[in-house]
């Protein structure tokens, strides 16, 4: 058949678009930093206490040998991400937090990303049914912006204005003194009641310190009719990279040695008592338990089990 103008057209444009340079077809690349999520919840009970996942946003980061595998290097993070299914230019997280409602106390554990980074913890809240004055204590686990964020809100005052703010003694200097932080610690000032590891804080709750990720960061075990959660803040912020690697040291850790060797210590612990998770970064809904694999772990996501 002879070539008409029509196919010489068609076969112009396919040429053409053969030849367009590569950049107009290559991945975008990684922006780093908070990202906006839906509002929700998931909720389940431990023994007798109702309990309630918030969502606030997300996080990115690249994987380029900072905050993960800082002595391994991007390609062998790479390799655990793409096994798991994982782009491996990326080390996605979310950022979420957990309610809890026991006798005489409604507790919120960490606050989320706050209105400077689009957190919807407050959309989360509300569509739990609680409303921010409700709240009676809020525990936070270390003084980071995407956990205390939320503590104040778009006009910088209180957002839990009934709350005592429950925070170890060894990290409110430091958030007190923080650039990043220390605008929301003067707004709840006079809420603050800190606190030495160890001791209950509430009736079946206690915390934990798991110190390194910051200088004064603590996870805190809640404990109800014989079952028991541990909220472990960022012991762990990856549920590929550093379960596989617990050892394996990043950026996101202040110290980074100590907080490779309080996570290598804590998780084994965890997963010998097969005990169940709530990590703020994991993924959605970020509660589950660690199974034994290799020289690491794998999350099994769920509350029961
Ligand atoms: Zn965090």
């Amino acid at each position: 058949m002879p070539l008409n103008l029509k196919h010489l057209l068609l076969f112009v444009l396919l040429f053409v678009s053969a030849c367009a340079p590569r950049a107009s077809v290559a991945v975008a690349p990684v922006v780093a930093g908070p990202v906006a999520a839906a509002a929700g919840f998931a909720r389940f009970h431990l023994g007798g206490l109702e309990v309630t996942v918030l969502r606030d946003g997300g996080f990115v980061t690249p994987n380029d040998g900072g905050d993960f595998g800082s002595q391994v290097g991007p390609a062998a993070v790479g390799r655990l991400l793409r096994a798991a299914g994982a782009p491996s230019d990326r080390i996605s997280l979310s950022v979420d937090a957990l309610l809890v409602r026991m006798p005489g106390h409604l507790v919120l554990l960490d606050t989320g990303l706050g209105p400077a980074d689009h957190g919807v913890l407050p959309w989360s809240l509300a569509l739990a049914g609680v409303t921010p004055d409700q709240i009676t204590d809020v525990l936070i686990t270390h003084d980071h912006t995407d956990h205390v964020g939320g503590l104040v809100t778009a006009d910088g005052k209180p957002a839990f204005p009934s709350a005592v703010i429950h925070i170890s003694a060894r990290e409110w200097p430091g958030m007190q003194k923080d650039v990043s932080t220390k605008a929301i610690a003067a707004a709840v000032a006079t809420q603050v009641k800190p606190f030495d590891p160890g001791q209950p804080l509430l009736p079946g709750v206690t915390a934990i310190p798991l110190y390194g990720h910051t200088t004064g960061h603590v996870g805190y075990e809640i404990a109800a009719a014989g079952q028991t959660l541990e909220d472990i803040g960022d012991t762990a912020h990856s549920s590929i990279v550093n379960l596989a690697e617990p050892a394996w040291r990043g950026g996101m850790d202040e110290d980074p040695a100590a907080g490779a060797a309080t996570r290598t210590h804590e998780l084994a612990r965890l997963a010998a008592a097969h005990e169940l998770i709530f990590s703020p970064h994991f993924p959605w809904p970020g509660v589950g338990r660690l199974e034994a694999k290799g020289d690491g772990y794998m999350w099994k996501p769920g509350p029961s089990g």
